[in-house]
């Protein structure tokens, strides 16, 4: 299997060649033709598979197409005058909830990598990182939102910052990790903090364990789960 043969956009085909990926690993076979055909994906994964990419490419695959459609309206992010034009909030199409700064950071670096030339714009919040800052990015526009928990939390309930409204995509990414510090209360509100306004919401879990917090995790939230893989 290649990566030519996955029937990627062509823009998106140069982003993973650019990365220097030219086969697929185990994780990335299963994830890309399940997420492209929209089930909501189960998958365990430890670090180092690919997991990343295995949600990034197919996810960003399917919205670069649609981005102009699905977006919000908003100025080019490169020509946004802080102080002087007026702060829009973030509306992400996809939010990737992970538990430390370091790996929402590693997962920024490779969202970057495959949102070229998408129209996508990737932002990443995290508790410890400054708040003002995070959320002056947050109010250029965000189209991709990594983000860990409480910080994610914090941001919802901020006035004119975040709203999941036109959200089509959560990732909750080492979701045992996660669980296993007690955000049971964060994940409740981010879980059903879509206000959706129309369209559907995919969800993908990656946990490096399966216990019992995230299986029920899943059976509330996931719908036609496709993909288990050891
Ligand atoms: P992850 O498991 O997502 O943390 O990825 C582990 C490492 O593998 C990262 O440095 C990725 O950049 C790299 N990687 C992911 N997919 C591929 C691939 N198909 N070919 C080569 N390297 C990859």
């Amino acid at each position: 299997a290649k990566f030519e043969d996955a029937g990627l956009h062509p823009a998106m085909l140069k982003n993973v060649q650019m990365a220097g990926y030219s086969t697929p690993t185990p994780i990335q076979r299963y994830c890309l033709p399940a997420i492209h055909q929209g089930y909501d994906v189960i998958a365990i994964a430890q670090t180092g598979s690919g997991k990343t990419a295995a949600y990034l490419i197919p996810i960003l695959n399917k919205l670069m197409g649609k981005a102009k459609k699905l977006a919000a309206p908003r100025p080019d992010p490169a020509k946004f005058r802080p102080g002087i034009d007026p702060p829009i909030r973030a509306e992400p199409l996809v939010v990737i909830v992970c538990p430390t700064r370091e790996l929402a950071v590693q997962i920024f670096n490779e969202a970057r990598k495959f949102c070229y030339r998408t129209m996508l714009r990737p932002c990443v919040v995290y508790g410890g990182g400054t708040r003002k800052d995070q959320a002056a990015q947050l109010q250029k526009g965000c189209d991709v939102l990594i983000a860990t928990p409480g910080r994610l939390v914090d941001f919802m309930d901020s006035p004119n910052t975040l709203t999941l409204r036109r959200l089509r995509y959560m990732v909750i990414d080492e979701a045992d990790e996660m669980l296993q510090d007690d955000w049971k209360d964060e994940f409740n509100k981010i879980l059903s903090g879509g206000e959706q306004e129309d369209g559907h919401i995919s969800y993908m879990l990656f946990s490096a364990t399966f216990p019992k917090a995230a299986r029920e995790l899943a059976k509330t939230h996931l719908a036609e789960t496709h993909v288990r893989l050891r």
